[in-house]
């Protein structure tokens, strides 16, 4: 007997009541994929057709988002391939809460037009008090690109060899300068660039200075770069990209240059990235002179790289809520990680797991802080995990987060510097239904 008629036909699937419900969430193209396959899977034989709608309800997706939530276990704070700074609570409370229409440009007092995202920007100049003026575009790299088109076209940007970076993936700072029509004027040494270099350099064909943050490389030896201070009485702007998004010095990292200082120091303009050191969403923080970020605004490219209600929304969160999860992270004391770790792995022993807390060293990622090493601790357990935690069943029916770690000495670590202690009971289960997973096959 031909089983292949017996699959049953996909009007019939979409009117299970469990399928007729993720039609609702997850939309009908969706719904009827999953049911396409589960029927594929009959007729190739390997279920029996009485089994179809019940593979179907297990092949539905999580969401109508293949993006996964993933629990960072790297041991890099901002790691880029996981989506750079996690976002707090607040923020996304505050996202949530954006999603509808919200008085993103009105004043529900006077129920007239209101400048975009003001409060936002209210946040950051205080948060930046050097700041005469603030604006926020996309990301550090479109930040860049609207200085250099409103300041710089068919003129010359003055940077220091010394500062031709690439931040990563073939993103190279001086690419994206000269993309703009603006010329570069490199000065100095690789290693070596002073006050004198700049100096000899400007002209009348100066638009600005660069300073351009090495965020994620260092140069030892033989070194030396002129820091915005020397720079500001050549006559000509300094903008300074300090990268990481520190908007004062931070204790932890006194090599990490911080906003408010760069501009007390006389740069005209600093940019920097929201979802870095800050731990907010994707993001270009512009402050600066009143005259320079006016200029900058009123840039027709401007428009082209304004940021959404929800980055406002999370970056106004993120300057005046609690203390973001990357802040956290960076904060959390050694001891504190080792013993959850310990916790952790005694519920995994339980659990028949072979689990053990151990030492380890995480470190910031995400161009910032380079070269400096967090001690950290985490769990060690058998390298065969590492599949079933990244992309095993429940990750993919949205049951649980994925995890990724790293692998050390031929096992797997999950390191818990990047971890939130909240997810902890969470990573537990994730293992655990990991272990299962592979002990069943
Ligand atoms: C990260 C970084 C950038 C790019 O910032 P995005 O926000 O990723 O566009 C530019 N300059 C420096 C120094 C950086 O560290």
């Amino acid at each position: 007997m031909d089983s292949r008629r017996r699959v049953p036909r996909t009007d019939a699937l979409l009117a299970d009541p469990r399928i007729a419900l993720a039609e609702k969430r997850l939309g009908r193209s969706l719904a009827k994929a999953a049911i396409t396959q589960a029927q594929a899977q009959a007729r190739s034989g390997a279920i029996f057709p009485e089994e179809v709608a019940d593979a179907a309800v297990a092949l539905l997706p999580a969401r109508a988002c293949s993006l996964t939530p993933v629990i960072n276990a790297t041991g890099v704070v901002l790691h880029t391939n996981l989506g750079r700074a996690p976002l707090s609570e607040a923020a996304r409370d505050a996202i949530w809460a954006v999603t509808g229409c919200t008085d993103l440009e009105f004043d529900l007092a006077t129920g007239k037009r209101d400048r975009r995202g003001r409060s936002v920007m209210d946040a950051l100049a205080s948060a930046v008090p050097a700041a005469e003026a603030v604006h926020v575009v996309n990301n550090n790299a479109a930040a860049l690109v609207l200085a250099a088109t409103a300041l710089a076209v068919g003129r010359e940007i003055v940077i220091s060899r010394g500062e031709l970076v690439e931040i990563g993936d073939r993103f190279r700072v001086p690419d994206l300068l000269t993309s703009t029509g603006a010329r570069l004027r490199e000065v100095g040494t690789t290693n070596r660039t002073t006050a004198d270099d700049y100096r000899a350099a400007i002209g009348p064909e100066t638009a600005f200075v660069l300073k351009v943050h090495p965020s994620n490389f260092r140069v030892e030896g033989f070194t030396e770069q002129a820091g915005v201070e020397e720079l500001t009485n050549l006559g000509v702007p300094v903008i300074d990209d300090i990268g990481s998004g520190l908007l004062q010095p931070h204790k932890l990292f006194p090599a990490e240059p911080d906003a408010d200082s760069a501009l007390r120091a006389g740069a005209a303009l600093v940019t920097a990235s929201g979802d870095k050191l800050l731990g907010g969403p994707q993001a270009g923080l512009l402050m600066g002179r009143e005259a320079v970020v006016r200029q900058l605004v009123r840039h027709p490219l401007a428009r082209a790289l304004r940021v959404d209600k929800l980055t406002l929304a999370a970056l106004e969160a993120t300057l005046t809520g609690p203390a973001s999860p990357t802040a956290q992270a960076l904060a959390t004391d050694t001891d504190a990680l080792y013993r959850r770790a310990d916790g952790i792995s005694s519920s995994l022993r339980a659990a028949g797991i072979d689990a053990r807390p151990v030492m380890s060293e995480g470190t910031v990622g995400g161009g910032g802080a380079p070269g400096v090493v967090l001690p950290s601790a985490g769990v060690s357990l058998p390298a065969r995990l590492s599949t079933p935690l990244r992309c095993g069943e429940r990750v993919r029916r949205g049951q649980c987060p994925a995890v990724v770690g790293r692998t050390d000495g031929g096992r797997l670590l999950l390191d818990l510097r990047a971890v939130l202690p909240e997810d902890d009971d969470v990573l537990c289960d994730a293992v655990i239904g990991a272990h299962r997973l592979d002990t069943h096959e």
